[in-house]
C-alpha cells in the first residue's frame, strides 16, 4: 500500500471522480494531487464554468449529486427558470442555484486577477478539501469538436446542447500553443512517486491535458511510474461518448486501443477483468474489477491498483 507516497492523478470528470473518491479513502488525501482537464471549461452568462474541476471538488467535498455524478446534491434551478421565463434565455446548460455560488466566486476571483490555479485552491480550501486540485494549466485551452453534421462546435455545445449526437471528425485544443505548465503542475509531477491516469475519456479528458506544451515531454523523464486505468469495460464505455468517439475515429472499442493511445507514456495499464487480455511490448498489465458501482468498489479498486504498482515499482 502506497500510504507514504505522493500520487499525482491526471483526471477528467465523472469517470475520473469515481476513482478519486476511492483514492482519498485508500491513502492520506494530503498525498494526492489531481491535475484536472480544463478543456471543457467555457464562459456562460458571464461566468467561468469549469465542469471537471467542479465535479471533482464536489465529489471530494461530499456535495456531489450522486445520481448524476456531477452538480450539487439537492440543488434547485430557480435562477435558470427565471432566466427562461422572464428573459427567454434558453436553459440548455444546467446550472443549479447552489452550483452558481461556485461559478460566481470563481469568476469574481478571476476578474480580480487571480489565476485559475489560485481560484481553484481557494475554492478547495473553503470546501475543506485535503487533497490538492490543480487545473491542467492557467491559460484557456477550449476543446473544439469538428463534427460531420454541424462543423466545429465548442465542447459544451457538442456535449450538452447537442447531447454528443454529432459524429466527431477531429478534436482541436484551441490556443494550446500559448499555454504552458504551471509551477504547481510541474512540482506535483516531479514530487510524485506514482502518476495515475484516471479511467477518464482519453480523447476528451486526457488529450487536452497531454496537449499542454511541455506536459508530454516531461512525463518520460519522471522517476515515477505512470499507470493508466481503462475506461472501457467489455467493449463499451460505462457512460458517455468514449466508445462512440472511438468508432467515429475508426478505432476498435477496446482497452487495448486505450493502452495504445497512451503508448510511449505509460509503464502500466490497469485493465478490467471482463476484457479480453492483451499484451503490449514493455507494458505491465493487470486485470482488476474496475467497474465502480458504489463506494466500496471505488476504494477496493484504489487499494488493488496501488498494491499492484507497489509490487513492481515503488
Ligand atoms: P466526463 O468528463 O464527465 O465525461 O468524465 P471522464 O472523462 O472522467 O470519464 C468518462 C469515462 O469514464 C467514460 O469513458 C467511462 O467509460 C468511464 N467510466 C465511468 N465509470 C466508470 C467505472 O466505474 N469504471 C471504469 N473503468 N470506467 C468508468
Amino acid at each position: 500500500m502506497a500510504l507514504d507516497k505522493n500520487i499525482a492523478v491526471l483526471i477528467g470528470g465523472v469517470g475520473g471522480a469515481k476513482l478519486a473518491s476511492g483514492l482519498v479513502e485508500a491513502v492520506p488525501p494530503e498525498r494526492l494531487t489531481f491535475i484536472v482537464n480544463t478543456g471543457d471549461d467555457f464562459w456562460h452568462l458571464g461566468l467561468k464554468i469549469c465542469p471537471d474541476l467542479d465535479t471533482l471538488m464536489y465529489t471530494l467535498a461530499g456535495l456531489v449529486n450522486r445520481e448524476w455524478g456531477w452538480g450539487v446534491a439537492d440543488d434547485s434551478t430557480v435562477t435558470l427558470d427565471s432566466l427562461a421565463r422572464h428573459y427567454q434565455v434558453e436553459p440548455w446548460f444546467r446550472l443549479g442555484d447552489k452550483d452558481l455560488a461556485t461559478h460566481l466566486l470563481r469568476t469574481h476571483w478571476l476578474r480580480l486577477g487571480h489565476s485559475l490555479t489560485e481560484a481553484t485552491a481557494c475554492l478547495g480550501e473553503r470546501l475543506g478539501l485535503r487533497a490538492t486540485v490543480l487545473p491542467m494549466c492557467d491559460e484557456e485551452v477550449p476543446t473544439m469538436v469538428n463534427t460531420v453534421e454541424r462543423g466545429e462546435l465548442g465542447f459544451q455545445e457538442y456535449f450538452v446542447k447537442h447531447a454528443w449526437k454529432p459524429a466527431i471528425r477531429a478534436i482541436r485544443h484551441h490556443g494550446c500553443e500559448k499555454a504552458g505548465l504551471s509551477p504547481g503542475v510541474r512540482q506535483a509531477l516531479s514530487d510524485a512517486d506514482i502518476v495515475l491516469i484516471a479511467p477518464s475519456n482519453p480523447w476528451l479528458s486526457l488529450a487536452p491535458i497531454l496537449a499542454v506544451p511541455g506536459f508530454r515531454d516531461l512525463l518520460p523523464g519522471l522517476a515515477a511510474p505512470l499507470v493508466a486505468v481503462t475506461p472501457i469495460i467489455a467493449g463499451d464505455a460505462v457512460k458517455g461518448p468514449t466508445a462512440k468517439i472511438m468508432r467515429e475515429l475508426g478505432l476498435e472499442v477496446s482497452a487495448r486501443e486505450v493502452a495504445r493511445f497512451y503508448s510511449g507514456l505509460i509503464d502500466g495499464f490497469v485493465d478490467d477483468r471482463r476484457n479480453q487480455p492483451f499484451a503490449m511490448n514493455g507494458l505491465r498489465t493487470v486485470q482488476l474489477n474496475t467497474l465502480m458501482n458504489d463506494q466500496a468498489d471505488k476504494v477496493a479498486l484504489a487499494r488493488a491498483l496501488l498494491g499492484w504498482i507497489g509490487g513492481w515499482a515503488v
